[in-house]
């Protein structure tokens, strides 16, 4: 089994190779309270089905999952509302597009975001959370993060939050659109609300790996084997994160690194390496793309040197 080599010291000697290339990246600027980030950050940590450990880099620090909750509202609402209603609002295929894209709205009939993992797709999904107040799919999806995690106080950043609220006027607009169209039900304002709380949710590399560890596990908990997500929940959440994960740098991550991943604005990045381990990374210098740049290097590296690519 290759993945007996990777213990700590492997993975800090990686991590040491890709650490020039954040300076090649830009922080995130769109939303004011991630442009403070240290540009020069890289974490990662790796966990494994067996519940081993194992991390590297500037590890410990807290980031907001950023898009990265998107594959999490995703299964929590997939798992209470069952496939058909879902995806009789959202669609499954990628867009080419950047995230936040507006312009296959408009020309989609019926009006249907393209797939959960763009920004549209996504607003429409939380709008899907369960609870019947904004509250209480906030507590219900902040609970489903803590379980998958295995950490119970996990809470949202109110900074980072405010400051998303504050400036969502792309993220508004497409939300405006949908509702014109019955794609929404609920009123924009709550789930503007809503959403830039779930992507404000702070987490740290561990924690993330782990959660990638459960999506390996087809859904089951690393350490006390129960199911927290549906076997064919994790099996449709794993298929967007090859197909639509990396932006539209999703086909190239595919034949590059080749294992389910998702990522975030803030450089996180979550990738699942079926029946052997979770990756969890954190690099906020961004390439044009939007994905953390040392990170994909990382994931490059790893795949080059513990063959995980599932293609
Ligand atoms: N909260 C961010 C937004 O909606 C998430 C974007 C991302 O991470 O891709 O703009």
């Amino acid at each position: 089994m290759k993945e007996r080599q990777l213990n700590d010291d492997e993975l800090q000697n990686l991590i040491n190779e890709v650490e020039p290339y954040a300076n090649k990246g830009e922080v995130a600027e769109y939303i004011p309270a991630l442009a403070r980030a240290n540009k020069t950050d890289v974490a990662a940590a790796v966990y494994t089905v067996d519940g081993r450990v194992f991390q590297g880099g500037t590890y410990g620090h807290t980031f907001t999952l950023q898009s990265i909750s998107k594959v999490l509202s995703l299964a929590l609402v997939l798992d209470e509302r069952g496939e058909e209603e879902v995806f009789s609002n959202v669609g499954m295929e990628p867009s080419g597009d950047p995230y936040y894209s507006i312009s296959k709205l408009e020309f989609s009939n019926p009006t249907k975001p393209y797939n959960p993992m763009i920004n549209a797709g996504a607003l429409a999904i939380t709008d899907l959370l369960p609870g019947r107040s904004k509250e209480r799919k906030l507590a219900n999806f902040i609970d489903y993060v803590r379980q998958l995690a295995g950490n119970n106080r996990i809470e949202y950043n109110k900074n980072v939050a405010d400051s998303e609220f504050q400036t969502s006027f792309l993220n508004r607009s497409l939300l405006y659109y949908m509702k014109q169209f019955g794609v929404i039900g609920g009123k924009v304002e709550d789930i503007i609300d809503l959403y830039t709380k779930q992507c404000a949710v702070e987490i740290d590399c561990l924690q993330l790996a782990r959660i990638g560890a459960v999506f390996s596990l087809n859904g089951k908990d690393p350490e006390k084997g129960t199911q927290l997500i549906s076997e064919r929940t994790a099996s449709i959440c794993k298929t967007f994160m090859v197909t639509c994960g990396m932006y539209n740098a999703s086909g190239e991550f595919a034949i590059k690194v080749g294992v389910p991943a998702k990522s975030g604005v803030s450089g996180g990045i979550m990738a699942v390496v079926p029946n052997r381990f979770g990756i969890g990374i954190y690099g906020p210098a961004l390439d044009d793309r939007g994905n953390s740049i040392a990170g994909w290097k990382l994931l490059q590296k790893m795949n080059e040197r513990y063959a995980f690519s599932i293609f």
